[in-house]
């Protein structure tokens, strides 16, 4: 059997896709290793999601799953491991050694935040452990924070949580922040933010939240711990995106290179929306939109290709 699309993923983009492939009367098939993606790791509310004041993880996700039963949409649970196209025809082929074909393909598999890997990182996450500035910085209004990255990644997010916080420690392990100079000019003659390098991270503590965050001076080879109520971990993403192979290309951090007017890869008729495409901001309402305009996109491609 021919699909008219796969959806691989089922996170924000993927189901927002899945929502708008229904109505355009398409015959499709949603492969995901989960329901919800990221939003069902979230273990603080969501309070930037229009329409609900707040909304935890678990909730948003299990609306995802009533919109998709209604719809009759079912999720097939299982990992895919490659993609390719011979004479038009899409092969996605999944761990459960099971081939699927489809005119078209929209990839939405989307990202995971790298970790630090310290202890009290996993226990404190979510209570005070946050890997997301954009995310969760008011909930720690007049705080003090650390955030782990002296890129632009923690630059940017530090700028951002200085609106809130009343101080923010920036921890970088190297000798030299790696941050643009304008991020660097912003924050260094910001008052309420310090720098440290040389910062190796050892240990995040509390008790039921975040209280300290303890690091090794590498220069001076000694432990110091910084009393704070959140740490930030702004290190980057790594994109799930190594099984796409070369149909697409990938910027340096993996991230799918697109087209953001109609969410187009360098391959007729294979589509990439969400946290797996290149983009600086990465927030469930850009992933929907991106799933949306995908699922139209490809509805298009299908129409001319059938
Ligand atoms: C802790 C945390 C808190 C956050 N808080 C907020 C917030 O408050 N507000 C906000 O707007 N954003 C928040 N975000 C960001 C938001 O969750 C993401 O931007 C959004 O989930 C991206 O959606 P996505 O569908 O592109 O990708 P994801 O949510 O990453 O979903 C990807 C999907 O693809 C599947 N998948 C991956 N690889 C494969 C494969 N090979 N085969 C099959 N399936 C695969 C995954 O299982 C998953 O279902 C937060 C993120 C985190 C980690």
């Amino acid at each position: 059997m021919t699909y008219d699309l796969i959806i691989i993923g089922a996170g924000p983009a993927g189901i927002s896709a899945a929502v708008y492939a229904v109505r355009q009367r398409l015959n499709m098939l949603i492969i995901s290793k989960d329901i919800g993606g990221q939003v069902a790791k979230k273990a603080v509310d969501i309070e930037n999601y229009p329409g609900f004041d707040k909304i935890s993880g678990s909730e948003l996700v299990e609306l995802y799953q009533k919109q998709l039963k209604a719809n009759n949409l079912l999720v097939q649970q299982d990992e895919v491991l490659g993609i390719q196209k011979k004479d038009g025809i899409f092969f996605v082929s999944t761990k459960s050694k099971k081939v699927y074909e489809s005119i078209s393909v929209i990839i939405t598999s989307g990202a995971e935040s790298k970790l630090i890997n310290v202890p009290g990182e996993e226990e404190f996450s979510g209570k005070g452990v946050s890997y997301c500035s954009l995310c969760d910085g008011p909930i720690f209004k007049d705080k003090i924070v650390a955030v782990v990255g002296g890129g632009n990644n923690g630059f940017e997010s530090a700028l951002f949580l200085s609106n809130y916080v009343k101080k923010i420690f920036i921890l970088e392990f190297s000798d030299k922040v790696k941050a643009d100079q304008e991020n660097q000019d912003l924050v260094f003659k910001n008052k309420n933010i310090e720098v440290i390098t040389n910062a190796k991270v050892v240990k995040i503590e509390g008790k039921v939240f975040v209280n300290s965050i303890t690091y090794e001076d590498l220069k001076n080879n000694k432990e110091i711990t910084l009393e704070v109520n959140g740490v930030f971990v702004e290190i980057g993403y790594t994109p799930s995106t190594l099984f796409v192979g070369d149909l697409v290309d990938l910027n340096e951090k993996g991230e799918i290179v697109f087209d953001p007017e109609n969410l187009k890869t360098k391959t007729p008729g294979l589509f990439s929306a969400g946290d797996c495409n290149v983009s600086k901001y990465k927030q469930i309402v850009m992933a929907s939109g991106e799933g949306a305009k995908a699922a139209l996109s490809a509805y298009e491609y299908i129409k001319r290709n059938k």
